[in-house]
């Protein structure tokens, strides 16, 4: 069956005809292509046409799609089993090798999705410290779990940021804009005696990738040494990209609580929440705070996400950097040689090239972005063999697999966009 008719009888079955909402296209105004298969850099539709995809599952797929010791990894686990629901070798190994590099992380659990981890890391850091109330930035995502899909309402208390959410479940969600650092000081000012934590991206990646200015990570840093808060970074999209070590190691700010997922598991469902000992304690059985899991620690996802991790101590991070960033201010050269405003936030292998006027440090700026002329670049450069992200508020990723040639067919399909 072709995309067009998948997509017909998908919405049939499925609200949108998707099972994640971004998936049906709407934001670049046109219709999904359904995927047949991927290999390297590429995608593949149902319809035979090939494109360079810088989505990458939304960013685990850093080594590319089926990369052969990630594949041969998950082939020999799956030839053990593929459940067990008991301790296995894979969760030890996987645990070891996640805190060789990521050291904040002394203990840590797995669980099978980034929305699990930090649902649980939240319900952790209020049970370690009795407390309710505690501060999430605007535009971050850390996930579906109802506390964190809070609105901005009034200038303190959050409203449900979706139908179905209780009032009574975001009233302890303090929210700020990121990048304002004044007006974490003024929560806690107000009431930093009932803060159980900070979640924060330390390189926001959900509303476009916006990076934290000098001094905004420290000081969220010791606001939480200062009031006893827990500060958890939400390293799902950062962790193992922005450095083998993640966003702390880059930023080299250290968090009570890390949380992970998409990168750990290889293209398979994981994600890991973890940090200082004496918090993580806390968890049961040694602890009072509940968390479990059927699939936590899946022998296959264990397998696959350990054969990633050690797959990408031989990659060349820095190399991979250069060539992001040549390949961002090319395309945002080419854009602003067409007259469209665009500005370029880039860090390792992420970047957004916003239509917008003013550089952007936070969802307001996010937002006012030109979502009709991302949509146009979208839909041209798609009929042209380059998958990207379909929503201006998203990352551009790029893996260790895209070559230089790769790069210049892109550059060469944005040079024939028209507005
Ligand atoms: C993707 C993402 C999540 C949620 O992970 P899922 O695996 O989709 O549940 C949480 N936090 C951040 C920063 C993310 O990018």
């Amino acid at each position: 069956m072709d995309s067009k008719s998948l997509f017909k009888k998908a919405q049939t079955l499925m609200p949108g005809g998707v099972n994640s909402p971004l998936r049906a296209c709407k934001y670049v105004q046109a219709e999904p292509v359904f995927i047949a298969n991927a290999k390297g850099a590429y995608i593949w539709d149902v319809d035979g046409r090939q494109y360079i995809d810088y989505v990458h599952s939304w960013g685990p797929q850093i080594l590319g799609h089926q990369d052969p010791a990630v594949s041969k990894a998950a082939h020999a686990a799956i030839d053990l089993g593929s459940s067990y629901g008991a301790p296995c070798y894979g969760e030890v190994a996987l645990a070891e090798e996640i805190q060789r590099l990521i050291p904040s992380m002394e203990m840590m659990r797995m669980v099978s999705s980034g929305t699990e981890a930090t649902m649980s890391a939240l319900r952790l850091a209020r049970g370690y410290t009795g407390r309710n109330k505690f501060v999430k930035f605007i535009g971050n995502y850390h996930g579906h779990a109802d506390s964190f899909l809070a609105a901005a309402g009034s200038a303190v208390a959050a409203t449900p940021g979706t139908p179905g959410v209780p009032e009574e479940v975001v009233k302890h969600t303090l929210l700020a804009h990121y990048n304002d650092l004044d007006a974490v000081k003024a929560h806690f000012a107000e009431s930093g005696s009932e803060i159980a934590c900070i979640i924060v991206e330390p390189a926001a990646g959900n509303m476009g990738l916006v990076l934290p200015n000098d001094g905004f990570l420290q000081g969220l840093r010791d606001l939480c040494t200062e009031h006893g808060a827990v500060l958890i970074f939400d390293e799902v999209i950062t962790g193992f990209r922005l450095s083998p070590g993640g966003a702390q190691q880059r930023f080299n700010i250290t968090p009570d609580l890390t949380t992970l997922g998409k990168i750990i598991g290889g293209g398979f469902p994981v994600g890991c929440y973890g940090g200082k000992r004496e918090i993580m304690e806390h968890m049961a059985p040694v602890g009072g705070v509940f968390q479990a899991g059927t699939l936590s620690g899946n022998p296959v996802a264990m397998a696959a996400g350990l054969a990633t991790l050690k797959r990408l101590q031989d990659c060349d991070y820095a190399a991979l950097e250069a060539r992001t960033k040549k390949l961002a201010e090319e395309l945002t050269a080419i854009m602003t040689e067409k007259g469209q405003a665009v500005s370029l936030n880039h860090i390792a292998s992420a970047f957004t090239m916003y239509f917008s006027d003013v550089p952007v440090t936070n969802m307001i700026e996010s937002g006012n972005c030109n979502a009709d002329a991302y949509a146009t670049y979208w839909q041209q450069m798609l009929a042209q063999g380059i998958y990207l992200a379909p929503a201006g508020f998203e990352c551009t990723f790029t893996s260790f697999v895209h070559t230089d040639e790769d790069f210049e067919k892109t550059l060469e399909a944005a040079r024939k966009v028209t507005f």
